[in-house]
């Protein structure tokens, strides 16, 4: 048997979506020797990148990945982590975030917002449909904004031309921000990337890390460093460390569970337009509305789950008016050793599912939808996170009870945003990062 590889760094990073790829980039900018180990590959340079094919080859158990309760997780493991599906939409941390537990991320947020250039879409690429949706919400008195977005039209290619910004599946034009970007950036400073490297366990010596161990490309591989950042996402990141002996990683989790309500009009609905573009947040009660459908193609297979009838509508896709429903789901169920995924929705979260779904048939037949035609799709989850908890299991520097080792992704929000995740992982990453920096991590 040959001996196992061994890589060596200062630190060892897991993961390379929004979390991992911000930490990766700030230290290697600042010369530190970064290994980052991602378990899928970059399948930005292939030809289905961004089309339905590429969803089911590079999203987990080909997108059919469900809870015990049957709530459809969407997971893409590969370079760039969920950013490389994402919806491109940008919200600043919730305020809770700081007066609850102390993290105050305003200077890395705003420095982010400059750098990534985030706004709304202009007006003309927000949807004639859409735009309708809001002004029917504004009317009934909520007060639907435009979507701050990761959007960047100067930088793609014929952006408003070809794509529109319409992309759900994967960006192909280069216009809306990737954490794969920032992947690209710290290996062009040095860092260290391998893909097809899955890392099952942290090594743990007298109380501190001091590695990893997995396979890389089927083989077995460790990696020696002085600090590890998990950053493997709000399922992955829990299950390395029920591997390491940190039992009590993965028990509950949030969701941000989702749902979409539909109606039907005469004229054309929303299909064609950029996902996103308005949306509201109704902090008291706990939701976010967003204007947004299911892309074509995966319309029936979405409303199938529901019943037999409702893929029946898959022709009058055209027509559809939608508003998505983000709950600010309450922890519970989670992440198990034994593989299982469990996330109930609570007695007040139903309660509160309820009150929204209201609202978006009020709002939609406000904007003109016959309303024996709404109807609300089954859950899905699309934010795995709040697995390990900040403020229980790490502290304020996301530091866990093991010296050296930090976790710095989705898992780590010590409750469900009820919003875009991204922007409050990247000020996570860079908070981290400058905390290793400042060489108090070691
Ligand atoms: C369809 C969709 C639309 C979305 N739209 C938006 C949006 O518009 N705005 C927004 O803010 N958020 C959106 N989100 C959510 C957002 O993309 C995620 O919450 C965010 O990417 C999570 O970042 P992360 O760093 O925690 O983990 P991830 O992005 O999940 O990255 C984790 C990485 O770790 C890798 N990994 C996992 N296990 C291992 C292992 N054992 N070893 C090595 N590597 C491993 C994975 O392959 C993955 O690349 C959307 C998500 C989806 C799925």
């Amino acid at each position: 048997m040959p001996a196992p590889l061994t890589l060596h760094a200062e630190v060892v990073v897991v993961g390379s979506g929004p979390g991992g790829a911000t930490v990766a980039r700030e230290l290697a900018r600042n010369g530190r020797r970064v290994l980052l180990l991602e378990r899928g590959i970059d399948h930005r340079p292939a030809s289905y990148y961004g089309t339905y094919l590429g969803a089911l080859i590079y999203a987990d158990r080909r997108s059919l990945l469900f809870t015990q309760e049957g709530l459809n997780i969407i997971r893409p493991l590969m370079v760039g982590g969920a950013t490389s599906m994402y919806c491109g939409c940008a919200a600043p941390p919730p305020p809770w975030l700081a007066d609850r537990y102390g993290i105050n991320l305003s200077e890395e947020v705003s420095e982010t917002v400059e750098e990534l250039e985030i706004a709304p879409l202009p007006p003309e690429l927000r949807g004639e449909a859409s735009t309708r949706i809001a002004q029917a919400a504004q009317a009934r008195g909520y007060n639907f904004q435009p979507q701050l977005k990761f959007m960047r039209p100067a930088q793609g290619r014929s952006f408003a031309e070809r794509c529109g910004a319409r992309c759900m599946l994967g960006c192909r034009c280069g216009a809306k921000w990737n954490a794969a970007e920032w992947v690209d950036e710290a290996v062009a400073v040095g860092a260290d990337l391998r893909t097809r490297a899955r890392v099952d366990r942290v090594l743990i010596e007298d109380g501190r890390a001091v590695g990893v161990a997995g396979r890389l490309a089927g083989q077995p591989f460790t990696a020696q460093a002085e600090t590890v950042v998990l950053a493997a996402g709000g399922i992955g990141t829990p299950r390395i460390l029920q591997a390491s002996g940190l039992r009590e990683a993965g028990l509950g989790m949030a969701m941000d569970t989702t749902v979409m309500v539909y109606g039907f009009v005469r004229e054309r609905g929303i299909g064609n337009e950029p996902p996103m573009t308005w949306s509201w947040e109704n902090a008291d009660v706990g939701y976010m509305l967003s204007t947004l459908i299911d892309p074509w193609l995966l319309y029936p297979i979405i409303t199938a789950l529901k019943g037999p009838r409702y893929p029946l509508t898959w022709p009058r896709w055209n027509h559809i008016l939608g508003v998505m429903i983000k709950l600010r789901d309450q922890v519970s169920g989670g992440v198990f050793p034994d593989g299982r995924i469990s996330k109930p929705l609570t007695a007040d979260d139903r309660e509160r599912l309820h009150l929204a779904e209201a609202v978006c048939r009020e709002i939609l037949v406000e904007a003109g939808a016959r309303p024996d035609t709404i109807f609300m799709t089954p859950l899905r989850g699309t934010h795995p996170s709040a697995t390990v908890r900040l403020g229980a299991m790490l502290d304020s520097n996301l530091q866990t009870a093991v010296r050296g080792l930090y976790v710095c992704d989705a898992s780590a929000f010590p409750e469900a945003l009820g919003r875009p995740t991204v922007l409050t992982i990247i000020g996570l990453g860079k908070r981290l990062a400058r905390h290793l920096q400042q060489g108090t991590g070691r």
